[in-house]
């Protein structure tokens, strides 16, 4: 009978400092490190967390300074040198059971979250849009999509969720959750992604939505990639994530293929409303979870409405959008766009150039920097296209361009392009519109 020797785990060692080299490069071992196991000093510096460490080299790969290296006690050392004369075969049976480790953690999520975003009950329309993307990531990974609602006597946006495509919803109603607090929302959230393992969570990248988003993202160690403007499934069930990079130069994808959940934002109106099926139902798991009061450091004493807010125009919900950039000049070129939106029913907006001269406010900006719109149709006045404002209006339904420079880049993402000078081609659209409607009225 042959005798069977019991296996003899290979030591990993413990990653450690090596004094004076590190040049603080910016805490790459501690983003690289899977186990929250690298602190930093104030001076930039990285603590080990010897408990903590698994000896995964991550930090040690990553360091610019080669200063972190691995360590182990004598014992350790003793048995690899034992392994090294008899077993060649231990590397690659440690990698195969991290491969699976890791596998066995990312089949255990399953499933796509949209965060329902309201204010004292009133949801946020980002949300729905939300829920129209996440029916197309959880048709592709062939899961649930689902809604979480927070709030206090929220459960009808339980059933506006369902209405929107959402086929389960967990929620989360007491009045201790009346109003967003950091603390209390992001606790519940974790709570509900730890209990249930959902493979995506979107949230809107609202005020709201960003700072929840990022707590819960430190909090759950996983990835977050904030303001996407594609998502997409790939063959390995990842989420691509693609969004402006670079200052817009370039669309980077980014995805998150060793953690869980996959955490993105999306700004409002960056994806298409989804067809409201009226009386829609589905399934509410309620969960009871409370985080005692006196926990929770912020309280809200008074909601007050801002009084500005009065009068102030939303272009994100516009559906016309008359544009101006530099090519206008001056401020007062503006009051001709503006007759042009009054005729059409609609808003004027504005490139960052014109926003950074003082021609217009800047709420009324639109590109990276500024909103993101999707009107019926968008008229770009002087605008040369640079990609940051494109990635703001390229999904209008109908894009009109005017420039005099046939090489501007708008022409390129333009249904209808009009090469001229915007001074006589506005006024005489604005005469056509009005001589159009004046025949309308006088026809009936
Ligand atoms: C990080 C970052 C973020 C940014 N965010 C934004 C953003 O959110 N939104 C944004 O818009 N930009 C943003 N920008 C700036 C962007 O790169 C461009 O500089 C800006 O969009 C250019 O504005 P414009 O098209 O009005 O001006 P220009 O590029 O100067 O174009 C003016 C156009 O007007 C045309 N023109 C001039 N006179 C006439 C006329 N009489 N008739 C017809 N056409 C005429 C010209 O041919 C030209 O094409 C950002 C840049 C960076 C680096």
């Amino acid at each position: 009978m042959s005798e069977i020797k019991p296996k003899i785990k290979k030591p990993r060692g413990k990653a450690r400092l090596i004094d004076g080299k590190c040049i603080a490069c910016g805490a790459r071992c501690q983003s690289s490190c899977p186990v929250n196991a690298v602190e930093m000093t104030d001076a930039g510096e990285p603590i080990i967390l010897s408990e903590k460490c698994i000896g995964c080299v991550k930090c040690v790969k990553i360091c610019p300074a080669e200063a972190l290296e691995m360590f182990f006690t004598p014992e350790e050392l003793k048995i690899l040198n034992e392994l090294a004369k008899t077993d060649t075969g231990a590397v690659e049976e440690e990698v195969d059971e991290e491969e699976a480790a890791l596998k066995k953690m990312l089949s255990a999520y399953r499933g796509v979250w949209v965060f329902v975003e309201q204010t004292e009950g009133e949801p946020a329309k980002v949300s729905w849009e939300l829920l129209g993307i996440g029916a197309q990531l959880a048709s592709s990974l062939g899961v649930e999509l689902c809604a979480l609602v927070i709030g206090d006597k929220v459960e009808h946006l339980c059933h506006e969720a369902f209405e929107y495509g959402a086929s389960k919803t967990y929620l989360i109603d007491a009045p201790l959750y009346r109003n967003y607090r950091t603390e209390s929302y992001l606790a519940a959230c974790c709570h509900l992604i730890d209990k249930y393992k959902p493979e995506v969570v979107l949230m809107g990248a609202t005020g709201m939505g960003r700072d929840l988003a990022g707590a819960v993202a430190t909090r759950l160690a996983t990835g977050l990639t904030a303001d996407c403007t594609g998502l997409a499934i790939d063959n390995k069930r990842n989420l691509m994530q693609t969004r402006p990079a670079f200052g817009g130069n370039i669309m980077a994808t980014i995805m998150c293929d060793k953690f869980r959940p996959q955490m993105s934002t999306v700004r409002p109106n960056v994806m298409p409303m989804p067809e409201k099926k009226k009386g829609a139902a589905g399934i509410i798991v309620r969960d009871d979870f409370a985080v005692p009061e006196e926990n929770i450091l912020t309280k809200v004493i008074e909601i007050i409405h801002d009084a500005n807010s009065k009068g102030r125009v939303d272009i994100t919900g516009a559906e016309f959008i008359v544009s101006g950039g530099r090519g206008m000049m001056c401020p007062e070129n503006f009051a001709m766009l503006q007759e042009l939106a009054d005729e059409l029913g609609g808003v004027v907006g504005a490139s960052r150039s014109a926003v950074d001269a003082g021609w217009m406010p800047q709420d009324r900006q639109v590109g990276q920097t500024g909103k993101t719109v999707r009107p019926k149709i968008y008229i770009a006045c002087g605008i040369s296209g640079a990609i940051q404002h494109l990635v703001g209006m390229q999904d209008s339904d109908m894009i009109i361009a005017i420039n005099r420079d046939r090489q501007a880049p708008i022409f390129e993402v333009a249904t209808y392009g009009i090469v001229g000078d915007l001074f006589q081609v506005i006024p005489s659209i604005t005469k056509k519109i009005r001589a159009l409607k004046a025949q309308g009225s006088g026809d009936k």
